[in-house]
């Protein structure tokens, strides 16, 4: 599933041959996405340039002259840079055809992505109004967390995960991130200290950091139509290595379920 840093490397690929750019036409051949594409959005957006690109959660949004088109990837979809024509493969759903000749490419197999066309402010559009903040803002910090935390009958893992109150922390990098502050992901949220809840701000902002930068050298593969960002590049400690030694201790690896997601520690190096 795309996550946070794969979500930021695509705006940042797709930004320099984008940028400026009129739209031409928008081609849709499958209409049917988690949420249906306006069936007039071809009429909607054509003749409008692409004024900016950013990121809300793992929200692209394409700012145009007129208003915003807000792109969700889903469990896999991707956006692609072609540079000249290519033939559409099984499951190319959305081409978005630029002045310069760029195309936009929109490829998802599960069709659980989505795109919305909205003239409002973006952040006001139903998807995004209840968003928790960003990770990698300021406001993500130690005096944030634990103020989420007091009182919640939850525990710590989920808490992070939780998108009202910070997005883009998702299964890995929660799970990777407490094992890198030594915290059980179990541990009630409500009895996290404040040197843990610094450590977890701390780890949970270097690891995204981390897997943007590793996507930051993939970017080239904007330009091929099988170009896929090598987020899993970086070392994980733990996420998806059940029953691995651990590389700090060397007992095994732990994989539990929390939510109906998995949930990946060291019992030795994460014991409370
Ligand atoms: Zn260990």
């Amino acid at each position: 599933m795309p996550e946070l840093p794969e979500v930021e490397t695509t705006c940042r690929g797709i930004e320099p041959h984008s940028l400026n750019q009129q739209i031409n036409s928008i081609t849709v051949r499958n209409f049917s996405l988690r949420w249906p594409v306006p069936k007039n959005i071809n009429a909607l957006i054509s003749g409008q340039t692409i004024e900016n690109i950013s990121r809300r959660a793992k929200y692209i949004l394409i700012h145009l002259t007129n208003g915003t088109l807000i792109m969700h990837l889903g469990m896999s979809g991707r956006l692609h840079v072609l540079k000249k024509h290519e033939e559409a493969a099984k499951h190319d759903h959305i081409d978005i055809n630029l002045a310069n000749n760029i195309c936009l490419r929109y490829n998802d197999a599960r069709r659980f992505g989505s795109l919305h066309w909205t003239t409002d402010a973006p952040h006001e559009h139903f998807l995004l109004r209840n968003l928790g903040i960003e990770p990698l803002t300021d406001d993500y910090n130690h005096e944030f967390l634990l103020e989420n935390c007091k009182g919640r009958k939850t525990n710590i893992k989920q808490l992070l995960m939780n998108n009202n109150i910070v997005v883009g922390i998702g299964n890995i990098y929660a799970s990777e991130t407490l094992f890198l502050a030594k915290i059980n992901p179990q541990r009630m949220a409500s009895s996290i200290t404040i040197t843990e809840a610094k450590n977890i701000v701390k780890y949970s902002k270097d690891r995204l950091v981390a897997a943007i930068e590793s996507g930051g050298t993939t970017l080239k593969d904007f330009l091929s139509a099988d170009g896929k960002p090598g987020y899993f590049q970086n070392k994980l400690n733990v996420y998806g290595r059940a029953n691995d030694n651990c590389n700090s201790c060397g007992d095994l690896i732990i994989k539990i379920v929390q939510g109906q997601r998995a949930t990946f520690f060291c019992g030795t190096c994460q014991p409370e």
